[in-house]
């Protein structure tokens, strides 16, 4: 690991996302990394919208960006005004770039009148023809500085004729070096670059150059940013030089790749943030998991919040190798931040998961106690569509309740508890049968069932009971002691699934009532 040589004090970092698409995983953790080296160090965190591509833009996907950054808690202090996104907050806007043509204009003409820039007119068949010869030759490709030599007049002459042009940047054919905070000494030789294109016209800035001029006007100290923006550096660092303006630091971070080392993409499943969001993963499990995303504290601890991020995120433990995108341990990271909510904050959580897949539909009870305002909400109280019955939150946070210690994300809780709330479970019979179990064997297993549970008091109705009472019957009645025999069919009839929460506390959940009329409907199938 490269030490960090100087001492970091207030710097100003920035992510500086183009909204060319819904916000990437790569993205949010590149984000992160900044925000957390802001607030460990007392600087700022700038959020900078890269939007000159007016074809490729989209204001969705700017809005996608700032929602998944505040989902996050990913906060920034300067840039589009979270609350108001026609506004800004910070000293140096505008900050979209699309605003600050401008500002880039001024240095495209200082630069073509110092003559570190020059309109080239070269036509796309020209290029081409140029590229292959290069490579015939056993030359690699890059521009070969046919109109670098063209006069100013003879440019504007051409201008004037309408010949279609860009700009480009007389690019010194020298050495570039830099230290890298996270890679340590990178060299390039700026020979292999040739003349790059930096704009397509004095109002249309290419990224290059435009980054470089906005990391010089909002005072960015340190770039830090994913490694597949490391070939860019030379080239910035070029003209940074040729505008005389200061050399921020640079940190590249690791890319990310699937499990199969090939650079994260759609083939490796969601990579964008709010898929997951969708999924029902919380954001600071996404926040615990993204910062291992290419930082490796060097313990054997996984879970982080972000206070503790903040305290020990440092660049000196970034890693320069590859990072992995591991769902499982995203799913281990997500369930332990399930199991740690409240019943009640989890049952807030899950309950658009449940509206969503109708199995409840919020009401809401008005109480009249409050004379003069009418429509007084006393609490929300749900209705199960299917039965038409009313469900408190008490309710359904017990049924949650059930599943917290599984859960890996939020959405699969529908499929898990769906048959809380219906009249009838549809399973096929043979799904009752335990073993070798028969029907009528099945038949005599929720007769005994039926006994018993007829038998509980209504204030004895307690899981607790019902598991002391069922299970001593169920080892007397299985066939050798084997408790499947009943317990087996009385998981089926109440749930309709292989796999559930214990019977009893289901049993208890659905009252007594419930119980027995699922069993009876579980006869009812064996006709
Ligand atoms: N607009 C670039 C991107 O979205 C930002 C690159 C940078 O951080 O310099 O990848």
């Amino acid at each position: 690991m490269e030490a960090v040589a100087k001492k970091i004090e207030n710097p100003r970092v920035r992510i500086a996302p183009s909204p060319t698409g819904l916000l990437h995983i790569g993205t949010a953790r590149t984000a992160l990394f900044n925000y957390l080296f802001a607030k460990k160090y007392n600087g700022s965190f700038i959020l900078r919208i890269e939007d000159t591509d007016e074809e490729r833009s989209q204001k969705e996907y700017e809005e996608d960006i700032l929602e998944g950054l505040k989902w996050l808690k990913i906060f920034w202090d300067e840039g589009i005004n979270p609350d108001d996104p026609k506004e800004y907050i910070g000293n140096f806007g505008p900050y979209r770039q699309s605003e600050r043509i401008d500002i880039y204009e001024s240095y495209i003409r200082k630069m073509l009148e110092e003559g570190t820039a020059y309109y080239c007119f070269c036509s796309k068949d020209d290029l081409e023809a140029q590229r292959q010869y290069q490579m015939s030759i056993g030359q690699a490709p890059k521009y070969s500085g046919k109109c670098s030599n063209l006069s100013k007049e003879t440019a504007e002459q051409y201008l004037k004729e309408g010949r279609p042009a860009v700009i480009r940047f007389r690019t010194p054919a020298q050495n570039v070096v830099f230290q890298d905070l996270i890679k340590g000494k990178i060299e390039f030789n700026g020979a292999l670059l040739g003349d790059i294109t930096i704009a397509k016209d004095p109002k249309i800035p290419l990224y290059n150059l435009a980054a470089v001029i906005d990391d010089y006007e909002m005072k960015i100290s340190y770039v830090i940013r994913g490694e597949d923006h490391l070939p860019n550096t030379p080239k910035q660092i070029l003209l940074q030089e040729a505008l005389g303006l200061p050399q921020p630091d640079y940190a590249h971070l690791p890319l990310i790749l699937g499990s199969d080392k090939s650079k994260l993409s759609k083939r490796h499943g969601s990579v964008s943030v709010n898929e997951y969001r969708e999924k029902g993963y919380l954001p600071e499990a996404m926040i615990n998991f993204m910062a291992f995303l290419g930082w490796n504290p060097d313990t054997d601890r996984e879970i982080y919040v972000i206070n503790h991020l903040m305290e020990e995120f440092s660049l000196e433990h970034c890693q320069k190798s590859s990072a992995i995108f591991n769902i499982q341990k995203l799913d281990w990271i997500n369930g332990f931040y399930i199991r740690n909510k409240s019943p009640k904050k989890l049952m807030e959580l899950c309950v658009p998961y449940l509206i969503s897949a109708n199995l409840i539909q919020p009401i809401f009870e008005t109480g009249g106690h409050l004379a003069g305002i009418g429509g007084v909400e006393i609490g929300e109280i749900y209705l199960m569509p299917e039965t038409k019955e009313k469900i408190d939150p008490i309710a359904l946070e017990n049924i949650i309740a059930l599943y917290q210690e599984r859960l890996k994300y939020l959405s699969e809780l529908p499929e898990l508890v769906d048959f809380f709330f219906k009249k009838e479970l549809d399973y096929p019979p043979d799904l009752l049968s335990w073993k070798e179990m028969t029907k009528p064997d099945i038949k005599g297993a929720i007769e005994a069932l039926e006994g018993v549970i007829e038998a509980i008091k209504p204030n004895d109705w307690a899981r607790s009971n019902l598991e002391e009472i069922l299970v001593k019957k169920a080892a007397e009645t299985g066939p050798e002691g084997d408790k499947g025999y009943l317990l087996w069919p009385f998981r089926v009839a109440l749930s309709g699934k292989k796999s559930s929460a214990p019977p009893f506390a289901i049993a208890e959940i659905l009252g007594k009532e419930k119980t027995l009329l699922r069993l009876k409907q579980a006869k009812g199938k064996l006709q």
